[in-house]
């Protein structure tokens, strides 16, 4: 090396030395400041490159229209939530490896730099949300974790520091940190952390907002120090995560909005009372008000200005009625109902419900409140007692399960063996035509 480079340029980009600019000096060249860190990204991303291809597999992307299929085998309606989260995802992964395709200093000094959009679900429990961003983690296949606003704290505070949720993701990925940093965050019951004196229902107080703050940086994107696995604590070697690529999707039910937006968009002599389901002056349905939020309606019901433009993808879920409800109990690839048939099958029963069944199964889950939370309480209870006794009876083949035993006027009918598969079983638990009868009734 010489120190005699006070007329040389940055072989790269023509810098010319200066006592401000030094340039590192090579056998043939010399190279400044600025291109040395361009280097370091284009480096840099030659390795993220290779990691979204082993993410990714060999299938390309799938286009938005795809991914709104792919999320329609597994979730219910919310078709709004779904193009708008498909568009989203799409986009993020898209941006993140058209960026690591930037392999020259010449394109990446041109590269127009795609910012991310974190999501914001609004909707009632229940409704699909988390379901929503596991489903689409899925899809794209990379790691996934999922956190309670309510258990965050900010540092020092007891309880889970904000940090703790990059720490899950990592486990997610099974400790590669490499695919952590491409991975999806969603952060639930977001509405919980709403600044007291503006929330509707004050729920918490000022840590609320404390863990906003503490948010912010991590949804913008910095660097999460986490100690190594399995070493002491005091001495453990940190590892560095940056959270610049993850995708943030937090969610909440943000009660009370919707009359937030309903006063908003209608005068108030014009407004006709929320119990209304449609407002026909305006074409507005309630279920479709959340989607008509904006930042002042989030800002008014205590999220913190700087926490809502972090999240510039707003999407609603609606309230699901009792059709919905029928849908979800059969149609998704894992419906409650084939899973209780797969459960069933492995005992050789098959397991079947009437229409009718399935409509009270979905009005009785209606009266909980908890959306499609509810339909596993009530599956639950309806084939208990018929999961604790099959796994030790041979003599039935088929459950059908009717409108009445939902009720709780009949019991589930039992279709028996003509032919008995384990005489001996059936002897030791007293299993007899006659047991059946007694056990669970025919009607
Ligand atoms: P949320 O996050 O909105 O409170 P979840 O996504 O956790 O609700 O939904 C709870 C359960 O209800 C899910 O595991 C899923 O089985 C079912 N569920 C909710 N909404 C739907 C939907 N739209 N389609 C299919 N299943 C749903």
């Amino acid at each position: 090396m010489t120190n005699n480079n006070a007329s040389k340029n940055c072989s790269f980009c023509g810098q010319t030395h200066s006592i401000t600019s030094p340039l590192i000096v090579g056998n043939d060249g010399h190279i400044c400041e600025d291109c040395v860190q361009l280097a370091w990204q284009v480096v840099n991303s030659w390795g993220r490159k290779k990691q979204l291809k082993q993410m990714l597999g060999s299938q390309p992307l799938p286009p938005p229209i795809q991914i709104k299929k792919l999320l329609d085998d597994y979730v219910i309606g919310q078709n709004e939530a779904k193009i708008t989260l498909s568009i989203a995802v799409y986009n993020h992964y898209k941006r993140l490896g058209f960026s690591t395709e930037q392999d020259t200093l010449k394109q990446s000094c041109d590269q127009v730099e795609v910012e991310k959009s974190n999501i914001l679900l609004l909707g009632p429990s229940g409704t699909g949300k988390t379901l929503l961003a596991k489903t689409l983690a899925r899809i794209v296949g990379v790691p996934f974790t999922i956190a309670d606003a309510t258990t965050l704290t900010q540092a020092g505070y007891v309880g889970d520091d904000v940090e703790h949720v990059i720490h899950r993701l990592v486990d997610a990925a099974e400790g590669d940190i490499r695919r952590a940093e491409w991975g999806i965050v969603y952060i639930d019951e977001i509405d919980k952390l709403a600044r007291s004196s503006e929330g509707p229902q004050p729920v918490r107080d000022v840590s609320g907002e404390g863990v906003q703050q503490a948010l912010l940086k991590l949804v913008e994107g910095t660097h999460v120090k986490l100690a190594k696995k399995n070493q002491p604590r005091e001495t453990a070697e940190t590892e560095t995560v940056d959270t610049t690529n993850i995708l943030f999707l937090v969610g909440g039910a943000f009660s009370g909005l919707e009359k937030r937006i309903e006063k908003r968009l209608l005068p108030e002599k014009h407004s006709i009372g929320f119990s209304a389901r449609i407002m026909p002056a305006e074409g507005i349905s309630k279920e479709n008000l959340l989607l008509q939020t904006r930042a002042d309606d989030l800002r008014s019901h205590g999220l913190i200005p700087e926490f809502i433009g972090r999240f510039p993808v707003i999407t609603a879920l609606h309230e699901l009625d009792a059709e919905a409800l029928v849908r979800i109990l059969k149609e998704p690839r894992n419906a409650l109902t084939k899973q209780y048939a797969s459960l069933f099958a492995y005992d050789n029963v098959e397991l079947e419900f009437t229409d009718e069944a399935l409509h009270t199964i979905a009005y009785k889950a209606l009266e909980y409140g908890t959306g499609a939370r509810g339909l596993r309480g009530v599956m639950e209870g309806l084939l208990k007692s018929l999961m604790y006794e099959l796994p030790s009876r041979s003599d039935v083949d088929r459950c059908v399960v009717e409108k009445a035993a939902v009720e709780g006027t009949c019991k589930i009918t039992l279709e028996l063996r003509t032919t008995e598969v384990n005489p001996a079983t059936d002897e030791e638990y007293g299993n007899t035509q006659a047991d059946a009868d007694r056990n669970f009734g025919i009607c």
